[in-house]
């Protein structure tokens, strides 16, 4: 998978960044270096003439990161007094693009449960309550999509290719795709509440 997204500007300066994603599989990392620069370059430039620039700036294999991912599922996210947040309660496959929301809302929830209980134990077990909905949904749609983008398998790709463009036409279905993408669903028919 190869994908290139505005990422904001560089901090304390003006500069707009992009970045470029290339996505394979952890145990060809080794492989993927020693094959060298320009073979990369040519296989990006093939899907994408247009991320030309952004190549031009890699002058070094060592200039690309490797970004693993990997699944986190925990039955109650705290332990005794111990809080688990973010990715730390439940990492997944980055597709939805939705970890940082999902962690900045970890952390409001269990702050404003300590407002509406005395006890420690009682604001965790607000905070699990609270959370569990919209994370198994995003845990749920997030292990449901990757294999459609990432994996050996052309007929998921195909399928993909097939219903994606169709699905942002469709009125119900773009509308979902919109509301899991900003954050707020919390199940399949159920958005979030402000809380
Ligand atoms: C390739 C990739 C692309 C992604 N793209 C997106 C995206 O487009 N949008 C999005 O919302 N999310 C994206 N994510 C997910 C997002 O990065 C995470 O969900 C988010 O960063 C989780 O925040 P966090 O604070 O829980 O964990 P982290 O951001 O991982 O922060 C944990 C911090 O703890 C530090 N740490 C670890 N161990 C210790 C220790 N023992 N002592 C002290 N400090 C320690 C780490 O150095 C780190 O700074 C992506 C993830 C990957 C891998």
């Amino acid at each position: 998978m190869l994908g290139i997204l505005p990422t904001g500007r560089e901090h304390h300066k003006n500069t707009e960044l992009t970045s470029l994603f290339w996505s394979i599989k952890a145990d060809q990392v080794d492989s993927f270096r020693a094959q060298g620069l320009s073979q990369w370059k040519n296989n990006v430039l093939k899907l994408a003439p247009h991320a030309e620039p952004i190549l031009d700036q890699v002058h070094s294999i060592d200039q690309l990161v490797f970004a693993p991912y990997y699944d986190v599922v925990m039955r109650l996210p705290f332990e005794g007094n111990v809080i688990f947040l973010g990715d730390a309660a439940h990492a997944t496959s980055p597709q939805l693009g939705q970890g940082c929301n999902l962690a900045l809302l970890d952390a409001m929830t269990p702050a404003n449960a300590m407002t509406q209980s005395n006890e420690i134990q009682s604001a965790l077990k607000l905070y699990a309550d609270k959370r569990r909905g919209q994370l198994q949904y995003y845990q749920w749609a997030t292990r449901f999509l990757t294999p459609f983008f990432q994996s050996d398998s052309r007929t998921l790709g195909w399928i993909r290719d097939l219903t994606m463009g169709l699905s942002c036409k469709a009125p119900v279905i773009s509308k979902l795709m919109i509301s899991t993408m900003c954050g707020f669903q919390e199940g399949l028919l159920k958005i979030r509440r402000q809380s």
